[in-house]
């Protein structure tokens, strides 16, 4: 038998997955979190906290350490080519008047935040192991580790990102990623003095490049990009980046004549949609975050949506002795939401892949924007 007391296992410890054992831990439930690779292992350049975000770190209690090593901001700039034509939008400061709207940090940085956010609150971590199968009954979940070790729990949750081995295991193909031919470069360089917000720089010919600050000395450019195959392209990714970047003038233009000289500092990486059909689980194990509804990251809230789900989810598990009542309320919290913002995405993404005439990228922006101010 399980009860509310057995703990409730996460597989994966990215960003889902921790927020998820932080909620969940502050709310009184036994948590266990486990992730196939080591604790430094998280690669990538920088993530992007929208205002939203700000507000759920706040309530996980690890807004103060985020805000400490990252790059805090208050809105967007959206220009030109040439860095003319600027429009500044600000964002609402949804975690407190006295907290920033927005902010940049390093991957590795948040990773380490969340990882020692979720130890503190008395989760319990283990790395370099994964999932080797699984069983239900009415009562609990009989997990077999690869390292041969099996364990009873009353939860299992599937926060193992786009490529999950857990969502094949309850659903088949259903949800399996899809590239619709966008990709993003991404690449440190220092901070220019005048970036002090995230900068949206518009090709006029589809691609948009842009700054995000990551700390008072570090930025990252990116560059959104068409591709029709899913592989990198070959050939040194400096001269590819700096060759893509040609029709940008203003500070992209600067800071691609200065710093886009070394490929092996250039991370190129395909946008992958996941769209698993409600309701995301089945019995006592649920998927959550990238695995369930990968989003590209034209609106910067993919992150922002598995933070939301590991938060919610959390809280149901920790209100309801019912697992089964948990998972539908975080269904029905859940949704709506994380499900828009991946066909938004979407939209945005085929719109710059196709050049469409027809694009209000702006419009559905604000929109997006819209709905996830309101409260979760
Ligand atoms: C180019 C790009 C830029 C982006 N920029 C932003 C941004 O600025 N802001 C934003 O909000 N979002 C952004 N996103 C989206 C964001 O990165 C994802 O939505 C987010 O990482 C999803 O979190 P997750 O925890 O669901 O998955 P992940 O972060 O992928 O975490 C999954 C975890 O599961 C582990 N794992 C995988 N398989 C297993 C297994 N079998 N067993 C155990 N553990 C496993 C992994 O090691 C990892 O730690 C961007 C995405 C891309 C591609």
């Amino acid at each position: 038998m399980t009860g509310k007391q057995d703990p409730v296992l996460i597989v994966g410890g990215g960003i889902a997955g921790m927020a998820c054992a932080i909620s969940a831990a502050r709310n009184g439930v036994d948590v266990e979190v486990i992730d196939k690779y080591g604790p430094m292992a998280t690669v990538g350049i920088g993530i992007t906290h929208a205002a939203n975000v700000l507000r759920v770190l706040r309530d996980l209690d690890v807004l103060d350490e985020c805000i400490a090593t990252g790059g805090p901001f208050d809105g967007w700039v959206f220009t030109d080519a040439n860095g003319e034509n600027r429009r500044r939008v600000d964002m609402p400061r949804l975690a407190g008047d006295d907290k920033p709207a927005m902010m940049g940090m390093t991957r590795p940085d948040f990773a380490r935040v969340l990882t020692s956010g979720a130890r503190r609150e008395g989760a319990r971590t283990r790395f370099e192991i994964t999932v080797q199968s699984f069983e239900q009954d009415e009562s609990g979940v009989d997990v077999t580790f690869s390292d041969g070790s099996r364990q009873r729990y009353r939860a299992i949750v599937g926060a193992d990102g786009v490529h999950s081995q857990i969502r094949p295991m309850l659903f088949g193909d259903l949800g399996a990623p899809r590239h619709i031919g966008q990709a993003a470069w991404r690449v440190f360089m220092p901070r220019l003095p005048e970036i002090n917000d995230l900068w949206l720089c518009d090709s006029g010919q589809g691609g948009k490049a842009g700054f995000v600050p990551l700390r008072s000395d570090l930025m990252y450019l990116y560059l959104t990009d068409t591709y029709s195959e899913p592989r990198p392209p070959e050939g040194d990714f400096a001269e590819i980046l700096f060759e893509r970047l040609k029709v940008f003038g203003g500070p992209v233009g600067e800071c691609r004549d200065r710093y886009v000289r070394d490929g092996r500092e250039i991370l190129w990486r395909m946008f992958e949609f996941v769209d698993l059909p409600p309701p995301w689980h089945r019995g006592r194990a649920i998927i959550i975050g990238d695995a369930a509804h990968a989003a590209s990251a034209h609106l910067g809230q993919g992150g922002a949506m598995a933070i939301e789900d590991g938060y919610v989810l959390g809280e149901e598990l920790g209100r309801h002795d019912s697992v089964e009542q948990a998972f539908a309320a975080f269904m029905e919290r859940r949704f709506e939401r994380a499900s828009s913002i991946q066909r938004w995405s979407q939209q945005i993404c085929e719109w710059e892949r196709d050049k469409s005439p027809d694009a209000d990228a702006p419009g559905l922006t604000a929109k997006a924007f819209q709905l996830v101010q309101q409260p979760i």
